[in-house]
């Protein structure tokens, strides 16, 4: 077993646990965006979303519920960003399925700034059309 979330859930790595249940564990980022940046994970070892069963991703979403909870009630931000990142491409470095929660307070130096891409009407169409299809 290589895989570092994996050590965590086992004990063999130790974490700033914040919350655990059957299907999903919950602690603090070691290297946080904010005070209180939290990684929820699967119990299951899977790099993505779609590697886990419903049941296992529908326990880490309402294990991510809960945390969410937690951390606007112990530390009451103004905002939160819920983010997953996929692929070695979209920033994923630990390939075992984590959200980020990131504590935002107004005037924060966290940014996440991106160009936006220009679609046609038909584009649109055609895009919609084709998750739709593939659903
Ligand atoms: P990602 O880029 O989405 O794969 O995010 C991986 C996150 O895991 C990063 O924000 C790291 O700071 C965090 N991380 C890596 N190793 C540990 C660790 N041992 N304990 C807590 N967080 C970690
Ligand atoms: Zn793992």
């Amino acid at each position: 077993m290589e895989c570092v979330f994996c050590k965590i859930i086992a004990g063999e790595i130790p974490s700033y646990r914040v919350y655990e249940d059957e299907g999903a564990y919950a602690f603090l980022d070691i290297n946080p965006i904010a005070r209180g940046h939290t990684l929820v994970i699967s119990r299951a070892h899977a790099s993505k979303v779609t590697e886990l069963s419903a049941q296992e991703a529908a326990g880490v979403a309402l294990a991510l519920q809960k945390v969410v909870r937690g951390v606007e009630r112990a530390l009451g931000p103004e905002g939160l960003n819920i983010f997953v990142n996929q692929g070695e491409v979209a920033g994923q470095v630990i390939p075992h399925f984590h959200i980020h929660v990131v504590p935002r307070s107004r005037g924060d130096d966290v940014r996440f700034v991106t160009p936006t891409v220009e679609l046609s009407e038909e584009e649109f169409r055609e895009l919609s059309g084709a998750i739709a299809r593939a659903i």
